[in-house]
């Protein structure tokens, strides 16, 4: 009892799913074939590349934006500064050893999250891969070390920042997290979202960028501008995975993130 009011008076009132409306279920899950649909459209980005079996995912695809989708939750009341990493503590107590969704069953480790629960800059990924099912950690295979290898570029240590993911179960063959899926677990993003509280909050993708901006649209359209979200700005840029890919786009990502250097104060390191 006492838990819950400690989660009343921090303002998270919903933990399982958000209302989802079955008409836009079905138009996430018809989205979702085409997104894993290899070369349907260009470019495209691989997610969990750790893995024998890639799946593809549209970086940049053009399905229409949504009617509507699923609302977020509340936006929580600020914990202060010295309570935050209690109250990451109690959003993970919450979600348990979670069989709320399928993806539970072929999960070796839940992925929380990871970072500092004060950080300034927080991450969002798509979901694990091989290897963070296999650790309980986000982004530890190689689409992890082109991100630690961004953050270090940002002038910033990986302690410093906060990395989480839209779902946090490994989702099987590293496919797109199916609509469902997302609905049920992102709840849990938005509370750590709203606990953390970063100046700036940057989205790897277009799963990411889809889910918490709650609008489809090519993530060209998104990217190269800051929205303003849940009292954070957020920065749309593309995943590392699809940089591995594609190295021609860390152009674009790097000046994805001097926006959010920016919007930090931050300036890049000297080099040498
Ligand atoms: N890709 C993601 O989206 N998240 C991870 O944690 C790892 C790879």
């Amino acid at each position: 009892m006492t838990r819950v009011r400690f989660y009343r008076d921090l303002g998270i009132t919903e933990f399982y799913r958000r209302p989802v409306d079955p008409a836009l279920l079905a138009q996430l899950a018809a989205a979702a074939e085409v997104q894993q649909t290899p070369g349907a459209q260009e470019p495209v980005s691989e997610i969990g590349d750790s893995d024998s079996q890639p799946v593809l995912l549209q970086e940049d695809n053009l399905i229409s934006p949504r009617k509507s989708i699923p609302a977020p939750p509340q936006v929580a009341a600020e914990v202060p500064v010295a309570e935050r990493a209690a109250a990451l503590q109690l959003i993970r107590d919450e979600i348990g050893d979670c069989t709320r969704c399928p993806l539970h069953k072929g999960r070796n480790k839940l992925v929380y999250g990871d970072g500092s629960p004060t950080a300034r800059l927080m991450f969002v990924g798509e979901g694990p891969g091989a290897d963070e099912d296999a650790q309980g950690l986000p982004f530890v295979g190689r689409a992890g070390q082109l991100l630690n290898n961004m953050i270090t570029a940002m002038g910033l240590k990986r302690e410093e920042v906060y990395i989480a993911n839209v779902v946090k179960c490994r989702p099987p063959g590293n496919r797109v997290p199916e609509p469902e899926e997302i609905a049920t677990c992102s709840p849990f993003l938005f509370h750590q979202i709203d606990v953390i509280r970063p100046q700036v909050l940057v989205a790897l993708g277009a799963t990411a960028a889809t889910c918490l901006l709650g609008q489809r649209q090519p993530l060209a359209g998104l990217r190269g501008r800051v929205h303003a979200f849940r009292g954070t700005q957020l920065i749309v840029t593309y995943h590392p995975a699809y940089l591995l890919r594609d190295p021609r786009q860390k152009k674009e990502a790097w000046a994805d993130l001097q926006i959010a250097m920016r919007e930090l104060g931050l300036k890049p390191p000297k080099r040498g």
